[in-house]
């Protein structure tokens, strides 16, 4: 489903359906005084982006739907996997300095932990290195499994969540990312990282549907 602005004889087409539904082509034509093909763009354009249904043998008729709707039906299809960033994952034996140096390096907010076994394990974001920094001096010797936020307490997403759900979590639990994640295969509760879903993701979708062309 596509989100357009129409055009004036779109609109004009939309009125004729939403009133004399269902309707064909031909006597949509007829009423604008046009000829059927040059009314096939538009009515392909209002079919494809979801304003109006067509029937073979029985015509136009109006699917009811608003352009606010449309735009949300279309926000909740959209999948975590098709958004979702690369994560940046670190071993649970990195130390507080290195892993402020590849938040660094790596230019993100949250890096995500992983055990021995490849398990994802925990969570550590940007305060919780200033907190572990915060009066000590030696952050080569902390670990990271010693501060970050630990599993089964983190909020995650699956690939196959939408990006709506995602962004639902975002707000609802106060936080900057959720790892997107799924069953590590052979094991029980234990995930494998596969992604980043961040408030960034968020924007970069609000922009691309944005600039998506008209069709
Ligand atoms: P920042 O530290 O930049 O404010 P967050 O708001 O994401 O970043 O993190 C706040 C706290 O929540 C930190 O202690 C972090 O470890 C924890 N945290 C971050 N992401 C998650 C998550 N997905 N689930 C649970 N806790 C998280």
């Amino acid at each position: 489903m596509i989100l357009i602005d129409l055009n004036k004889r779109q609109e004009q087409i939309l009125q004729i359906v939403k009133n004399k539904g269902p309707i064909t082509g031909e006597q949509i034509a007829e009423l604008l005084k046009l000829t059927r093909a040059t009314l096939r763009p538009d009515l392909a354009i209002l079919t494809m982006s979801g304003y109006l249904d067509a029937r073979p043998r029985v015509g136009y008729f109006y699917s009811g739907k608003s352009g606010n709707r449309l735009l949300s039906e279309r926000i909740r299809k959209l999948k975590v996997r098709d958004y979702k960033a690369l994560p940046v994952i670190v071993e649970e034996n990195l130390s507080v300095y290195e892993a402020i140096v590849t938040l660094f390096l790596e230019d993100v907010g949250t890096l995500y932990v992983i055990n021995r076994d490849h398990q994802f394990a925990g969570v550590i974001s940007r305060k919780d290195l200033l907190r572990a920094s915060l009066g000590n001096k030696n952050l080569e010797d902390v670990p990271v499994s010693i501060i970050m936020t630990r599993m089964p307490n983190i909020v995650t997403v699956g690939p196959e969540d939408t990006l709506f759900e995602a962004a639902n979590k975002l707000i609802e639990y106060q936080i900057d990312s959720l790892p997107v994640v799924v069953p590590l295969e052979g094991t029980k509760n234990a995930f494998e990282v596969i992604g980043r879903f961040t408030k960034t993701t968020i924007t970069r979708a609000f922009v691309e549907m944005g600039k998506e062309d008209a069709i």
